[in-house]
């Protein structure tokens, strides 16, 4: 079990251990909300062994939240969906878009919407790496789960997600900008390792070496 922040466990996917693709669970008084669901059917078994160490069941899952269209983040919906019978959510011009992919209702979240778990979740708009990327704040816990929002690179420092993962990676870069506006600690994002300290700092210095 990897519980990385109070509440907040973390599930690396990657055959290597190197934190290369990760998804998350948000223990929360209300219930528990998923974070993406990876791709391949063992990650399936990997988030409910997660839960089944936390004492909890698939169907203590109330919530499944999606941070954008792309396979290695959506491909386990069907399965999961069926597992919990939760509602999927992700940003309004995205849900369609992912709807369309896997043949499962989504539901559309306009910028903004704080959603009543874990002391409020806020979705955040940060269109560039697809249409309707999001990252999700929790206000209470200083944290930003941010997708693939942000990339990490070899030496373990974050940078903006790389051209040919972008539908346009100018906007993307720019775009980075947005998560200012939050006051946050912690950065968890898919594909690379966490930021654990001074997150916001390291958003802004990550900003200036960018030329946007
Ligand atoms: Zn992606």
């Amino acid at each position: 079990m990897v519980e990385v922040l109070k509440g907040i466990h973390s599930i690396d996917h990657s055959d290597k251990g190197d934190h290369s693709l990760e998804t998350w669970i948000l223990d929360c008084p209300q219930g528990l909300v998923l974070i993406d669901t990876a791709m391949q059917p063992e990650s399936v078994n990997k988030i409910g062994n997660e839960i089944k160490e936390m004492g909890k069941t698939w169907k203590d899952v109330k919530l499944i939240l999606i941070t954008h269209k792309h396979g290695d983040h959506t491909k386990n919906i069907p399965k999961i969906v069926e597992l919990t019978g939760a509602p999927v959510k992700a940003h309004d011009l995205e849900a369609p878009l992912i709807e369309k992919a896997v043949g499962v209702r989504i539901e559309g979240l306009p910028h903004g919407t704080i959603l009543p778990y874990c002391g409020g979740i806020e979705i955040i708009h940060v269109p560039g790496h697809s249409e309707g990327n999001a990252c999700y704040f929790l206000r209470s816990k200083k944290t930003l789960i941010a997708g693939d929002t942000i990339f990490g690179n070899e030496k373990g420092e974050i940078q903006a997600p790389p051209e040919r993962y972008c539908l346009d990676v100018k906007e993307a870069t720019k775009n980075i900008i947005i998560l200012l506006n939050y006051d946050f600690e912690y950065i968890l994002y898919t594909h690379g390792l966490d930021v654990m300290k001074d997150g916001k700092e390291k958003i802004q210095e990550l900003l200036e070496k960018c030329e946007v």
